[in-house]
């Protein structure tokens, strides 16, 4: 953005304190094709249907077309017999765990639902539990694999389980859980199964794609919706399609089931409302530039970038290999990294403090279970490129290098033994404060530069005393 218009300007200037979103050397939450003018069009598409109203389709029939569109090229991809496009993986979460919930209550009479979750779910579906009154059932992961085991999830179903879900991949350490076995179990006992594929849905379908069109790629396992079994399926499109944010899909087995998702309502003295998200008013301008960036892009075109991040992904998790104190924390089968450190010397969270001082960003993982702490690491497009993955190993190996002789963070024993005798439901201010203090997250509203003393702290503290915690913090930067 450059201007002369002293409002835009001061955008572009608030911008500048931001991570980069193009480029590849973010790491996480950005996703960047690299590919010329694609974001050019995006933004276009966007502009020409940011103020069009998602709300109602029969005012905007423009809407049900992009829409249509979208879910035919995902379930051509993916399986399945219907879609909805949503705001982002988290509204898909959401609304599978929804309509599962609405499912099982006018189905099958459950009045307690419960949600049966491998203990590497992403967040989102803990979210859902809380807002929508379902119960989780934690099934703990293979602690060498990450994935769940199908024998753990069987054991977990019982007749309230509303929904089981599985990652293809889970976001924290890329690993694929084994659908097929999941989904069968769970088709034998009557109860719906999701499969979570938010990040790794389009790239592993275009993958395959590639794979078909006799492409040397390596088999991708059954992870989409002709695994019997499988009922319903979400996929973002702000991740590996590279459209704006604002995009996703949920796919599921047949209308009839999406169908139990939906809220209508008539008993009021407004218009009739019938929302297939959880929004109300929402902008067409995510969905058009989902629909113009999937259109320019195409099947052909998402297998070559699918195929070249999956050959680099190779290539880093190797390069990380070679890196003396550093080791895979899984081997990755889909296009996502989580480096550990082998050598009680280098803390990773050191090593990415280092390495956002030169300009790269991985994102910290806490330890938790039987996961050490971890750097993740998305691999887009934009890094697949091979001078800038080689110039990411270069500035890795130099950061631990340089995380060696800084030496990990400590800390103080006698804080976490304080800490662990807190009450999270019941702390007052004052200990919020000292708490804080410890974690080296002061008054003012900032957050300290370097990072790794906070995360030290954190995951040494219990999650639900962290989950308390982490509001006060971020209350402290939303400070009006
Ligand atoms: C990103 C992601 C989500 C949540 O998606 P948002 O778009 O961030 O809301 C859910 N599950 C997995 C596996 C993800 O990677």
């Amino acid at each position: 953005m450059t201007t002369d218009d002293p409002i835009l300007a001061r955008l572009t200037a608030l911008r500048a304190g931001d991570l980069p979103v193009h480029g590849g050397r973010t790491m996480a939450y950005v996703y960047d094709s690299g590919l010329e003018g694609l974001d050019e069009l995006a933004n276009a598409a966007q502009a020409a249907f940011a103020g069009v109203n998602g709300l109602d389709m029969t005012a905007f029939p423009s809407v049900v077309e992009l829409e249509n569109d979208l879910v035919r090229r995902a379930t051509a991809l993916l399986g399945g017999g219907a879609g909805t496009f949503t705001s982002g993986g988290t509204e898909s979460c959401l609304l599978a765990v929804l309509t599962a919930r609405q499912y099982a209550r006018k189905e099958r009479g459950v009045t307690e639902p419960e949600l049966v979750l491998p203990e590497t779910a992403h967040a989102a579906f803990h979210k859902a539990a809380e807002l929508f009154g379902l119960r989780v059932v934690n099934v703990p992961v293979d602690p060498d694999t990450f994935k769940v085991r199908p024998a753990d999830m069987a054991a977990a179903i019982s007749d309230r389980t509303a929904l089981v879900v599985v990652s293809a991949p889970s976001y924290a350490h890329g690993v694929i859980d084994p659908v097929v076995e999941v989904a069968r179990e769970a088709e034998r006992r009557g109860v719906l199964c999701h499969v979570d594929a938010c990040i790794g849905g389009w790239y592993l379908g275009h993958l395959r794609h590639a794979a078909r069109q006799g492409q040397d790629v390596p088999g991708v396992p059954e992870f989409d919706l002709s695994v019997p079994g499988v009922t319903s399926l979400s996929v973002d499109l702000h991740k590996y399609a590279y459209t704006a944010k604002g995009a996703s899909l949920l796919l599921f087995r047949d209308a009839g089931l999406r169908r139990h998702g939906w809220f209508a309502h008539a008993a009021w003295p407004g218009y009739p409302v019938v929302n297939s998200t959880l929004q109300g008013t929402k902008s067409a301008g995510p969905l058009a530039a989902a629909w113009a960036v999937t259109e320019r892009v195409g099947a052909g075109g998402y297998a070559v970038l699918s195929t070249r991040v999956h050959r680099t992904t190779r290539v880093l998790a190797d390069g990380v290999e070679r890196i003396e104190g550093l080791r895979l924390a899984a081997r990755p089968e889909a296009s996502l990294i989580a480096v550990a450190s082998d050598d009680p010397d280098i803390d990773v969270f050191v090593v990415a403090d280092e390495l956002r001082g030169s300009g790269w960003y991985l994102q910290p993982q806490p330890a938790f279970g039987a996961s050490p702490a971890t750097l993740h690491l998305t691999v887009t497009a934009a890094v697949a490129q091979p001078e800038t993955a080689r110039l990411l190993l270069t500035e890795l190996e130099k950061a631990v290098e340089r995380a060696r002789e800084l030496g990990p963070v400590r800390v103080d024993p006698e804080v976490v033994e304080a800490a662990a005798t807190l009450d999270p439901d019941a702390l007052t201010p004052q200990e919020v404060e000292i708490a804080l203090a410890l974690a080296g997250v002061g008054e003012g509203g900032r957050l300290p530069e370097r990072m790794a003393p906070v995360l030290a702290v954190l995951q040494e503290l219990p999650p639900r005393l962290s989950a308390r915690l982490l509001p006060e913090v971020i209350g402290r930067l939303f400070r009006t």
